[in-house]
């Protein structure tokens, strides 16, 4: 059910990681009118916000003037009275430490109407991505949740150290860095065992999620050493050890690397989000935005007389979403390729066929034009016509070739791809990135001119094939790694086995 006008819903958005907001999170910021969000929120979590919507930023932040607790929950009353549907969207679970107590409080002295939509808590996310059960059949029978960092203005320490100490399982300190050498000696002074092991964990569930472990007695002493920051949850318990068996995030092929994705915003997705799942923090760079050239003259007329060809090759599965657009401008589908042979440059372009009902009649086993070439010798082209469907930049391999053969050849460009300007901020995670991915000769000079002496210095490159290669070494850059097989799979094989770890 979608948010209703005149209530607010105080919505936990997880700990971080976007994976891990809750299906109805998530519907009701896609039909939220107002969202009041703070600053803890998983990237991206207002992406599926509505047009139009209102959003603003209620967090705190150290050492900036916030937004006081009661102007929020005035504001909160304000907004439904309005009758607006509001979303009060808090990092981790609302009421684990997140003050939607105290704001459903409010709104109920108010008589309006709330719903609370539990998060995933930092306590049991960002423990369990760093591999430590917070409870155990050998271990901890029990955990408990403490505020490491009480309010200041609440006087006298509300934290009963004794009854901490003597705790018969996992404590989870939330707030904990900047007291904790206070919070660990008080915990040994009240009897706990110094030489428990404990954890601080940095930025659980999200890129760049680090872990330290040591022991109640030294845990400040290495987090003073990692220079661990908020957001960190201290971890004390003897559960900290499984870690040693049950840690993976960290042990992903490519945990702690920053890869630079030069895609087109429309296709990027795929390969980000495998490079995501693999450990790796992605920064995504387009360098090409696909210009769709449906309305040229050339277009309509070969696409409203698909028939007529013998053979079609396309060369990229933006080729073939374009062809079939442009004949569904002619009322036409993919029965109007009946009798004629499909050829695809490589498995991404098959799929985008498959996906549209053709089974492609030729796919090569080296996915370049010269790989085309090769698949096509046995087919007769002599006096056939042919369609060559493409980008207007590509190379004239193609035509050259079956022109040779005595082939009355079409080539019509479906789309062109024009550079797209990379915004300053993704220029600035880039900097420090490990590796830059390009998978057309288009990535890499529209990139590199638009990056200029901000290229990512350090980075190794990593190409498609050799066509993108020689671009880039014609751009200046050195190649580290190029792809075997020339497809996204083989890209990302290629990157990973740079990425793993020499002897
Ligand atoms: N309501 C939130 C907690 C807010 S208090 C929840 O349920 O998770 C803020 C504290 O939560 C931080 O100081 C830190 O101790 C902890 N925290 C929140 N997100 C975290 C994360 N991703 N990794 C580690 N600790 C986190």
């Amino acid at each position: 059910m979608s948010a209703r006008p005149g209530v607010v819903y105080l919505v936990g958005a997880g700990p971080g990681d976007p994976g891990l907001m809750t299906a109805r999170s998530l519907e009701l910021i896609g039909s939220a009118d107002s969202i009041y969000y703070d600053r803890l929120i998983p990237p991206g979590a207002l992406a599926g916000a509505r047009e139009g919507v209102e959003l603003v930023y209620v967090g705190k932040q150290p050492g900036v003037p916030s937004v006081p607790q009661e102007e929020i929950g005035a504001r909160l009353i304000e907004a439904a009275q309005a009758g607006r549907s509001v979303v009060r969207l808090k990092g981790g679970d609302p009421f684990v430490f997140g003050r939607g107590g105290e704001e459903g409080e409010a709104l109920r002295a108010a008589g309006v109407e709330f719903e609370v939509v539990p998060g995933i808590t930092a306590g049991v996310a960002a423990t369990a991505y760093a591999g430590i059960p917070v409870t155990h059949r050998d271990d901890a029978s029990a955990v408990a949740f403490v505020t490491g960092h009480e309010d200041p203005e609440k006087g006298e320490s509300a934290l009963d150290w004794e009854a901490l100490a003597a705790f018969p399982g996992t404590l989870v300190f939330y707030m904990g860095v900047k007291r904790l050498e206070e919070n660990a000696n008080a915990l040994i002074a009240a009897g706990r065992d110094p030489d428990q092991p404990a954890a601080a964990i940095e930025r659980g569930t999200m890129d760049a999620q680090r872990t330290v472990t040591a022991t109640l007695r030294t845990i400040h002493e290495a987090v003073a050493l990692a220079a661990v920051k908020a957001p960190t949850l201290i971890v004390v318990g003897p559960v900290v050890e499984r870690r040693e068996e049950l840690a993976w995030l960290e042990r992903r092929p490519l945990h702690g690397k920053r890869v630079i994705v030069t895609r087109a915003r429309a296709q990027a997705s795929g390969l980000a989000s495998t490079l995501r799942d693999l450990g790796a923090t992605v920064v995504e760079l387009p360098a090409i935005r696909i210009e769709p050239r449906l309305d040229a003259p050339e277009v309509r007329e070969a696409a409203a007389a698909v028939g007529v060809y013998e053979l079609i090759c396309l060369t990229s599965p933006n080729g073939v979403r374009l062809l079939f657009e442009a004949m569904a401008a002619a009322d036409l589908d993919s029965r109007a390729l009946a009798g004629v042979t499909v050829a695809a440059i490589g498995p991404g372009t098959a799929r985008a066929l498959a996906k549209r009902g053709v089974v492609a009649d030729v796919v090569p086993e080296r996915f370049v034009a010269e790989g085309l070439i090769e698949a096509l010798a046995d087919v007769d082209v002599e006096g056939a016509r042919v369609l060559v469907a493409r980008a207007v930049d590509a190379r004239d391999v193609l035509p050259e070739y079956f022109e040779q053969r005595g082939a009355e050849v079409d080539v019509v460009a479906l789309y062109e791809t024009v550079r797209e300007e990379p915004d300053a901020e993704a220029i600035e995670a880039a900097q420090d990135a490990d590796y830059v991915t390009f998978t057309s000769s288009s990535t890499v000079s529209n990139l590199t001119e638009a990056l200029g002496d901000r290229f990512p210095a350090s980075a190794r490159v990593v190409s498609i094939g050799p066509v993108t290669s020689e671009a880039a070494r014609e751009a200046g850059l050195r190649v580290d790694v190029e792809a075997e097989r020339h497809d996204i799979d083989g890209l990302l094989a290629a990157l990973l086995a740079d990425a793993r770890p020499r002897p």
